[in-house]
This record gives C-alpha cells, sequence and structure tokens, in this order.
C-alpha cells in the first residue's frame, strides 16, 4: 500500500485537477522516459468547427443522424454545425456502427477517413478542394465517396507549455494521431514535437507503447478517445482526458480533470520529488 508522502502527493495532485488511480502511478510518473501523445482532444480542443464541405442535402441528413451516434469530437462538431437540419425523414431501423479511429458506418454509408471505406477509396475527385492543414472526413457508399466535411480545430494554451517542459526534463514527446500527414505536421511544429506519425490505429498506438516497453524504457501515453484506449490500458502510465471517452479514462492509471496539461506536469514534478525523498 501507498506510503505517507504518497498519498500527500495523490492528495496534492488531487487538489490541481489530476487524478491518480494508486501509488504506484503517482510513483512512476517521473521514471517515464517517452510520453506517447494523441493529438485530437488532447493536444487540441477537439472542438472543431466545420470549415467547408460538399454533400448532398439529403445524404447530409444521413451523415448528420450518424454523427449523433458517435463519440468522437468529429461527430459532436458536425451535429452542432447541422443542427437545424430535419431528421425525421432518416431510417432510424438501421443500426450505426463506430469504426473506432476510422469514422461511423450505417448499412451502406460511410463517414470517416479514406481508410474507413470498406474498400478503399482515395478521394482524388476532391483534393482540389481541400486545404491539407484541416481535418477532412470524405462521405460516400461502398463504390465511391460522394462528399467531404472539412473541421479546424485548435492546440490547447497549455499544451506548448506541459510539452515544453517535459522535453526539457529529458522526456521524448512523440505525436500519435489519427488524423493525417498535414494536421500533424502542423500541429507537431506548433508546438515543437520532434517526433510525430499521423494515420495511426489503435493498435498502430498500441505498438509504439510495446515497442519502448521491449527497449525497458517507461512509455507513458496520453489520449482521450476509444481509439487510445487499447494504448492507455498497455502503457506504463496512462494518462486520459476528463473530456474524453469513459473508456478511455477507465483504460487510464491518472485523469486529466480539467484537461489542463500544465498540471500533468505539475504532478510529474510531485512525482519526481516523491522519489527523491523515497530514494
Ligand atoms: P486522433 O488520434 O488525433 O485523436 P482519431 O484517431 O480520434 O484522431 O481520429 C482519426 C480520424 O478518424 C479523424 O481525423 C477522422 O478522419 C476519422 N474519424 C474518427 N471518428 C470519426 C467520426 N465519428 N466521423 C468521421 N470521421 C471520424
Ligand atoms: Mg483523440
Amino acid at each position: 500500500s501507498a506510503t505517507p508522502a504518497t498519498l500527500a502527493a495523490i492528495s496534492n495532485a488531487a487538489k490541481n485537477g489530476i487524478l491518480f488511480k494508486g501509488g504506484a502511478a503517482m510513483e512512476a510518473l517521473s521514471t517515464m522516459d517517452t510520453l506517447y501523445t494523441d493529438k485530437t482532444g488532447t493536444l487540441t480542443y477537439g472542438d472543431f468547427q466545420v470549415v467547408s464541405y460538399q454533400v448532398d442535402d439529403d445524404l447530409l441528413k444521413e451523415v448528420v443522424y450518424m454523427e449523433q451516434q458517435s463519440s468522437h469530437p468529429i461527430g459532436g462538431a458536425i451535429v452542432q454545425a447541422f443542427k437545424d437540419i430535419d431528421l425525421t425523414r432518416v431510417d432510424h431501423s438501421e443500426a450505426v456502427e463506430e469504426i473506432a479511429g476510422k469514422g461511423v458506418k450505417k448499412g451502406a454509408i460511410t463517414v470517416g477517413k479514406p481508410s474507413a471505406f470498406d474498400t478503399y477509396t482515395d478521394p482524388q475527385n476532391f483534393r482540389s478542394l481541400l486545404h491539407a492543414a484541416n481535418t477532412t472526413v470524405f462521405v460516400g457508399n461502398d463504390h465511391e465517396i460522394l462528399g467531404y466535411i472539412s473541421l479546424a480545430d485548435q492546440v490547447r494554451p497549455q499544451s506548448a507549455y506541459a510539452i515544453k517542459a517535459f522535453q526539457n526534463d529529458g522526456v521524448d514527446v512523440v505525436l500519435l494521431t489519427g488524423d493525417n500527414e498535414a494536421v500533424a505536421k502542423e500541429v507537431a511544429s506548433e508546438l515543437h514535437i520532434d517526433h510525430y506519425k499521423a494515420g495511426m490505429l489503435p493498435e498502430d498506438k498500441i505498438a509504439f507503447v510495446l515497442e519502448s516497453q521491449d527497449k525497458d524504457q517507461v512509455a507513458g501515453m496520453i489520449g482521450d478517445g476509444i481509439n487510445d484506449a487499447p494504448a492507455l490500458a498497455n502503457a506504463d502510465i496512462g494518462i486520459a482526458m476528463g473530456s474524453g471517452a469513459s473508456v478511455a479514462m477507465e483504460s487510464s492509471d491518472i485523469v486529466i480533470v480539467k484537461n489542463n496539461l500544465a498540471k500533468l506536469y505539475f504532478s510529474y514534478e510531485l512525482s519526481k520529488k516523491l522519489n527523491q525523498l523515497i530514494l
């Protein structure tokens, strides 16, 4: 069981909005060699705004209905942007399935990134309309892409502070995102993150965590989505955003209640002090 010093550190962290599920995570946090981090909803608000789209009216109704069933921030943004659309004529009997890290599907209709489609479909017809640095989801059936919705998100102000602080302490920060290369590159450069990978699926995120562990390194992972949950569960230190999907929080050792990454670094410092006391 946890020592009084560990309990005091946990209590101090809790007052600062960082919940530790046990003493082990508090003691381990400052031993972290690598911090893998998700992008959407973690380094960014995940508070997307629709900036442009091209989808037929009838298809758009389906999309809005489908995104109502999604827990992804993109879903919420699409529902919000088209909240005045009348959905009464949409077929409510067909189930909507969330494809983790890729999109949503209802019958023959798919909304998501190109790899979400049953047969990979290159959205080349739309390329000229798209701004690379926006997150774009495509709408289509099993045979072709019929439209798109582009969304913009913003970096949380505390992300830059926290990442720099971790880097200064020798933690290797690696961005792992399911989003496209251009968006990943832009966020990485804005936050001075040297290592990033785009187009990551849930299993790819786990692979990174396991690779670090194979090298006997302590791997931290921070995320907010269902797509992050497997990597959060496998990391030595899983850290979830309080605004995230409940499965992300259930899979983690630490929860950042108010999403303030600066407070995570504060807890890391508590962990450092604690280990100096113990050693
Ligand atoms: P990140 O790893 O940065 O948090 P995600 O893995 O959550 O990103 O999402 C990766 C991509 O999957 C999104 O950029 C989007 O293209 C697609 N996607 C995920 N969920 C949805 C959804 N509900 N509707 C449409 N597209 C989605
Ligand atoms: Mg995310």
